[in-house]
């Protein structure tokens, strides 16, 4: 969707940089896309590995442009980070996840939620907003604390560490874990594992591409799993696409598993259908 993205941007003016009025173009018809809410989301099954159950859902973002059709959300979340978009798309996000978290809870399915959280959401004077957007919201859904979780990323906690702290530990006292994202990316300084209210970390997809066919990279991934035991932090290993993925990491008492080889990312109809396929069996 990307390169579809960008030849056609160079199609309308070939002599601009196409970068730049790549940038302008989708900045404008992000704003549109806002107002008009030409968004859904995605769900995508994170499995507990000693027992095959889903234990949570990520829910991801989605935008279909009429002209460009989808457009992925690494092109327009940082977008909508700059411009402040991410304020108002972050909030019809948490709405409509928990709406559908509320649904699921209602046919018995009891799963848990993660949410993505951008640093701008969550860097306000008081970091109090924040806070109160996520209270609030479960109160509106009459959802439990303990079924949120949020994800993000370690350059979340370099920003504004002040801040940001205050908020995520009045967070983490309601009851909603915090899961940090892509972990073994970025800067990755380990004090953060002790200086932050981390209680779950997502080992990153890139680490997990070459675990089973290279040798450096699964001592890594091995590192990376003893770290989080010592820390009694829980770990996810995403992008998980093999068999083989799948048996090294458990080997190694990874906890959790999300990637392609159990699920791609489900509508909220599919993801149901899923969920009643699993207890059938
Ligand atoms: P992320 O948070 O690291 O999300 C995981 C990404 O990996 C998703 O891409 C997912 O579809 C993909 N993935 C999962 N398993 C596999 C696999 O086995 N193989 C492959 N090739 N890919 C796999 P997606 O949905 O395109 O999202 C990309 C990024 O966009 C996310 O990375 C996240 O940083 C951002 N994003 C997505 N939804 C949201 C959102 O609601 N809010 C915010 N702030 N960011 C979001
Ligand atoms: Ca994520
Ligand atoms: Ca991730
Ligand atoms: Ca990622």
């Amino acid at each position: 969707a990307k390169h579809d993205g960008r030849a056609h941007f160079q199609y309308f003016a070939p002599e601009m940089n196409v970068e730049m009025l790549a940038r302008v173009q989708l900045e404008h018809r992000l704003r549109k896309a806002v107002i008009k809410s030409e968004f859904y989301l995605d769900y995508q099954p994170i499995i507990d590995m000693q027992t095959g159950a889903v234990s949570s859902v990520e829910a991801l973002i989605r935008w279909r442009d009429p002209e460009l059709g989808i457009v992925s959300p690494e092109l327009f979340i940082p977008i909508a980070e700059e411009t402040g978009l991410i304020e108002p798309l972050g909030e019809w996000i948490l709405n409509q996840a928990l709406a559908d978290l509320a649904q699921w809870h209602a046919q018995g399915h009891l799963l848990n939620l993660a949410i993505n959280v951008s640093g701008r959401q969550c860097i306000h004077p008081t970091g109090s907003d924040f806070y109160q957007l996520l209270r609030s919201a479960l109160t509106r859904h009459n959802i439990a604390p303990n079924y949120l979780h949020i994800e993000i990323t370690e350059s979340m906690l370099i920003d504004d560490t002040p801040h940001c702290l205050k908020a995520l530990k009045a967070i983490r006292e309601l009851g909603i874990d915090i899961y940090l994202d892509d972990f073994g990316t970025g800067y990755s300084a380990l004090s953060y594992l002790s200086q932050f209210p981390i209680s779950v970390i997502k080992i990153d997809k890139s680490f997990i591409d070459n675990a089973t066919s290279n040798q450096s990279d699964a001592k890594l991934v091995k590192a990376i799993i003893m770290m989080g035991q010592s820390l009694e932090l829980p770990l996810v290993a995403e992008g998980i696409e093999t068999e083989a993925q799948w048996q090294f990491l458990q080997a190694l008492g990874c906890h959790y598993a999300q990637g392609y080889l159990m699920s791609k990312p489900l509508s909220n109809h599919n993801l149901i259908a899923f969920l009643n396929n699993e207890t059938a069996i």
